[in-house]
């Protein structure tokens, strides 16, 4: 989906290669990747923000993040006019890296060691919501017992030959705590690309399927959560054979799964690893990330440095899924807003005629599918502008303006990241 949308979310010109993967399309100001007028391909979008500050609204510039004498991919500084998130389509068929996104203190030190490797200060939550008709993926860690029963009764963990490994899962089963776990993933973290127990344990389950997983009962140990375990197992096992990664992610994350239009969120230093399936993903405006697996080991970062920072607090895959509810600035009822955590966004789906009341903050739309004709009234200037916009499109609403949406097809679907100072409570994050 991510290379169909960029056909015509590109610049004139941007050809698909059938035979190549396509894994993001990104939206927003970020520097690595930035957005560009349409109407005016050679200015950024925060180009046209840093002169027209208004489209941001009151207090949007409050997350504007220290991209001090940043260039993007065209060789203007882009220190101002900034979004305060990320936004993007992502298709996954191969797990992508096991990671965490450093929190803002790690960030800031990391950037002042290698600012090459990593380009800036900002932390990053991250939410996820599915568009395909389902989506896999492994995120912050289980209740501790259940990490426990994995522990005790996967014959290949006794294999390993690390001795801190071992000792360190004893104190972890006697004492379960966030300070005795946080040394035994640590130490898988430490397992390299290329591990024997990993490929018998793959071999295994290959061959066993469910029952591999036997000796595991009680919640998270359904008959379907464990038919997931084997999706996970076999589709690591196709890309990275014997990648410790396996054991780091199965045996510690929740492996949730999403249906269309269900959504998680993954807290600032909260660790993950997207399997399969498609998604938006909207997160603060950063780029930062530590990978531990599901990569070769010469990319790998520092494993003790992950182990030190990542939020070893569990939660079950409920705790994770977002609530989406009808908006409050909708006024036909056919657009919903996930209550997002974080402060910095949240994120809408329109699926019909609507319109939308205005932000005071800066608003991105991607036309996930169907015709739709989109207008706008900025309310001073009492200018409307419509368009008929195909899927992949990508549309700013700025602050103050009120947007129109028409869908023309019988089915369509709009996806939309905003920041709004004035929005509910419940609808943006903790204020
Ligand atoms: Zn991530």
């Amino acid at each position: 989906m991510a290379a169909r949308l960029t056909k015509n979310a590109s610049e004139e010109g941007f050809k698909v290669n059938p035979k190549e993967p396509y894994a993001e399309l990104w939206m927003g100001t970020h520097p690595t990747n930035p957005t560009s007028l349409r109407s005016s391909p050679d200015t950024l979008l925060s180009s046209h923000l840093t002169q027209h500050p208004e489209l941001l609204g009151t207090s949007a510039s409050k997350f504007r993040p220290p991209f001090d004498g940043a260039k993007g991919s065209g060789t203007e500084d882009q220190t101002t006019g900034h979004v305060p998130f990320l936004f993007k389509v992502l298709t996954c068929k191969q797990a992508l890296p096991l990671q965490i996104h450093p929190n803002k203190d790690l960030a800031k030190k990391l950037h002042e060691e290698d600012p090459e490797k990593y380009p800036d200060v900002n932390h990053k939550p991250e939410i996820a919501v599915c568009l395909s008709g389902s989506f896999l993926g492994f995120a912050s860690f289980r209740p501790y017992a259940q990490i426990v029963q994995f522990l005790t009764t996967i014959p290949e963990i006794k294999a390993l030959s690390s001795s801190a490994l071992q000792s360190s899962i004893e104190t972890f089963i006697s004492n379960p705590t966030g300070d005795t776990l946080r040394p035994v993933w640590e130490e898988f973290l430490k397992l390299s690309d290329n591990e024997d127990s990993v490929k018998a344990f793959t071999e295994r389950v290959k061959k066993e399927r469910e029952d591999a997983f036997e000796g595991l009962v009680g919640e998270g140990f359904s008959l379907k959560e464990k038919g997931n375990m084997v999706k996970a197992v076999v589709n690591s096992g196709h890309y990275y054979p014997g990648d410790g990664g396996l054991f780091s992610t199965l045996f510690f994350l929740n492996l949730v799964e999403l249906k269309k239009g269900e959504g998680m969120y993954v807290g600032a230093d909260g660790p993950h690893a997207w399997l399969d399936g498609e998604i938006v993903e909207l997160m603060a405006i950063s780029d930062n990330v530590l990978n531990v697996g599901f990569t070769p080991d010469s990319d790998k970062d520092d494993p003790s440095l992950v182990a030190k920072t990542v939020t070893c607090a569990p939660k079950t895959p409920s705790e994770l899924i977002l609530k989406s509810t009808e908006f409050s600035k909708s006024s036909t009822g056919k657009t919903t807003v996930y209550s997002t955590p974080f402060e910095e966004f949240s994120i809408l789906r329109i699926e019909g005629d609507d319109s939308l009341k205005a932000f005071d903050g800066p608003g991105v739309a991607v036309i996930t599918s169907g015709q739709w004709v989109i207008s706008e009234n900025d309310g001073e200037a009492k200018s409307v502008s419509a368009s008929a916009e195909d899927t992949g499109s990508v549309w700013f609403i700025g602050a103050g303006t009120e947007s129109k949406w028409e869908r023309k097809s019988v089915e369509g679907e709009v996806w939309m990241a905003f920041y709004d100072a004035d929005a509910k409570k419940d609808e943006v994050g903790k204020k």
